[in-house]
């Protein structure tokens, strides 16, 4: 349960909820403190009711209670004026790894005057194999950063390390969790703790409600400025480099109050399909899009096939901006 009581009510209500043995825990969250029992709990709302009259007792019935729509409208996302959730469709682009500084400043440019309204580039890169390019690490931090302010792009940037939450998020305007890390509970806490926007990719084999569960792991924290990204779950089908679940971001949509990005490329796999699956993305009512652009994607470091061409991105845009306008939306 989600419950909300006055400030002077406060300590008499979780005195009594100690009493009855009923494990809570207090989250400021979204500018107000609230209590959060956990979900099996019996609460006595009676009790409750008697010490404040004026508390809201609110049953979410899920796994998830932070993340959920039963108790909050629509959130939007403050990232440094970009609002993500409101009836513009966001766009973040740029390389899937930062290489070097040319690289980012050359793509934030291109992007930036297409429209996108965010910049990302990888500097810890989860790679499958070790042998692989790993990141400029915190020079590439350093590099995006520096190329985020001079052409005025908000930038998003992984962290894979609960030790290395701090200084990314020193670089970072949002620390985004991969993937691969989408239930690295450790790790979900300490982005939680800095307050952030966080971009939660959903794990390669995470249903809808584990995906807002490891969102509730961030929140709990009281950061509630928690983007949801779909990127392609591992299924039987291998034409794709992954399954782009459309129909999650369509349940997703309608069980929590959080934004819905959509990343197109690494699902696509192969840049020929990245801007079909983009537009599906916003069809679906994707609130972000994250999209890897590359000035020559043929020479990249890290996921070469995938990565656009500043051509190709701009086609996304145009097509992006009309798909965008069929559902009443912005771009
Ligand atoms: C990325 O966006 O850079 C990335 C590595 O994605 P994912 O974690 O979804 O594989
Ligand atoms: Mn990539």
């Amino acid at each position: 349960m989600i419950i909300r009581v006055s400030r002077d009510r406060l300590d008499q209500v979780l005195s009594l909820l100690d009493k009855s043995r009923v494990p809570f825990r207090t989250v400021r969250i979204y500018n107000e403190d609230l209590i959060v029992t956990w979900p099996d709990a019996k609460v006595d709302d009676k009790a409750i009711k008697a010490i404040d009259p004026n508390a809201v007792i609110i049953e979410v019935k899920a796994k998830y209670q932070l993340a959920s729509n039963k108790w909050r409208g629509r959130t939007v996302i403050d990232v440094n004026g970009v609002r993500v959730g409101g009836s513009e469709v966001v766009v973040a682009a740029g390389p899937c790894a930062v290489e070097s500084y040319e690289q980012v400043r050359e793509t934030a440019v291109a992007v930036k005057e297409a429209g996108a309204r965010m910049l990302r580039g990888g500097a810890f890169k989860p790679r499958t194999s070790p042998y692989s390019f790993q990141g400029l690490g915190v020079e590439g931090l350093k590099i995006l950063r520096k190329v985020g302010d001079e052409v005025g792009l908000p930038v998003v940037s992984e962290v894979m390390d609960t030790r290395m939450v701090g200084t990314v998020a020193e670089y970072v305007d949002v620390l985004q969790i991969g993937a691969r890390n989408a239930q690295n509970f450790d790790l979900l806490r300490e982005v939680g703790r800095t307050g952030k926007p966080v971009l939660l990719k959903r794990g390669l084999g995470n249903t809808v409600e584990e995906w807002l569960q490891a969102a509730e792991y961030v929140m709990l924290e009281g950061d509630g400025n928690v983007i949801l990204c779909e990127r392609g779950i591992r299924t039987f089908e291998h034409s794709t480099r992954f399954t782009l679940d459309i129909g999650a971001v369509v349940v997703a949509k309608q069980l929590t109050h959080l934004p819905i990005c959509v990343d197109p490329s690494h699902p696509a796999g192969k840049r020929e399909y990245v801007i079909p699956m983009a537009l599906a993305a916003i069809a679906a009512g994707a609130d972000m899009l994250l999209v890897e652009v590359h000035p020559r994607p043929w020479e990249a470091l890290s996921d070469a096939e995938q990565q656009l061409t500043f051509d190709m991105f701009r086609e996304l845009m145009s097509k992006a901006r009309e798909v965008a306008r069929a559902i009443g939306r912005s771009l």
